[in-house]
This record gives C-alpha cells, sequence and structure tokens, in this order.
C-alpha cells in the first residue's frame, strides 16, 4: 500500500497530485513546496498578495467544487494561514 503522503502548495493550498505541478527554483529545479500558479524561478508570480486576497482567489475555485461560497471562505480562512508562506 502507498503512504498517503499528501502535500499542498504551501502558497495556495492546492493539492500536489502531480509532478509537473511544483514551481521551479532560480536554477531550474523543481519547488518542494509551491505550485507552478504560485512561484516560478524562484519567486512569487504574484508577490506582496495577503492572505486574504488569497482566500478570495481561491474561493471561486472550491465552489466550483461545490462547496458554498461561505463554507469555502470559511475553510481557506483556517487552512491557508497555516501554510508556510503565511505564517
Ligand atoms: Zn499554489
Amino acid at each position: 500500500m502507498t503512504q498517503m503522503n499528501e502535500k499542498f502548495c504551501q502558497s495556495c493550498g492546492m493539492p500536489m497530485t502531480e509532478e509537473g505541478l511544483y514551481g521551479l527554483e532560480a536554477n531550474g529545479e523543481k519547488s518542494s513546496d509551491y505550485c507552478k500558479y504560485c512561484y516560478a524561478e524562484g519567486k512569487f508570480v504574484t508577490e506582496n498578495l495577503s492572505v486574504h486576497e488569497m482566500v478570495a482567489i481561491c474561493v471561486p475555485h472550491m465552489k466550483a467544487q461545490g462547496f458554498t461560497e461561505e463554507k469555502a471562505t470559511e475553510m481557506m480562512n483556517n487552512f491557508l494561514p497555516t501554510l508556510k508562506r503565511w505564517k
């Protein structure tokens, strides 16, 4: 049985289900923490983003997966601040 060691992007909280989802460091190596939508060439794609702005970005994706806006906002407000980028 394979070990369930689920990783999440430490910026947006997206499940990192594929190798190709990881962002790249400045030297071309794969980031171990961040997805390609958040991180490229060693830095965040959107710098100076607040955790609240990230919540606003994530909520529509959650709604597309069937969550209500209220529930999605609550979940992201609880989850995103625990990630490395926002600590
Ligand atoms: Zn991300």
